[in-house]
């Protein structure tokens, strides 16, 4: 009996070891918590990657974010798609199909939702 009450009882589940990530604005640690994963523009690079943000720079660093994406560049909105891509956003080609203007309107609504934090980029 014990055997089968064993068997079916779920796993018990793991409480999640608190984490932390460096911030790359500030480069402070911050807790997993507290820490926004964002698009941000590297100009190494010269693409959008993930970063992690602390709760005191997120917004600022959203806010270059837009100012980037703002510019009505080809080329940057072929890379903001991109890096929508690789987050799994299935509707990324609407946003390349569009126009230039059209396309940096949809962009802000995405930075919107991770403003707002409906949207939670996975790191
Ligand atoms: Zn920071």
């Amino acid at each position: 009996m014990t055997f089968i009450r064993r068997l079916l009882s779920p796993e018990p589940v793991e409480p999640s070891e608190p984490y932390f990530l460096l911030c790359s604005g500030c480069l402070k640690p911050c807790s997993g918590d507290n820490a926004h994963a964002i698009p941000q523009w590297n100009s190494v690079r010269e693409d959008f990657l993930t970063t992690y943000r602390c709760g005191v720079c997120w917004k600022r660093a959203l806010e270059e974010t837009r100012a980037k994406i703002r510019v009505l560049d080809a080329e940057v909105r072929e890379k903001f798609c991109r890096f929508l891509d690789r987050h799994g956003f299935s509707d990324a080609h609407i946003v390349m199909e569009a126009s230039l203007t059209e396309a940096s309107r949809m962009m802000e609504k995405v930075l919107d939702a991770i403003e707002s934090e409906k949207l939670r980029l996975s790191p």
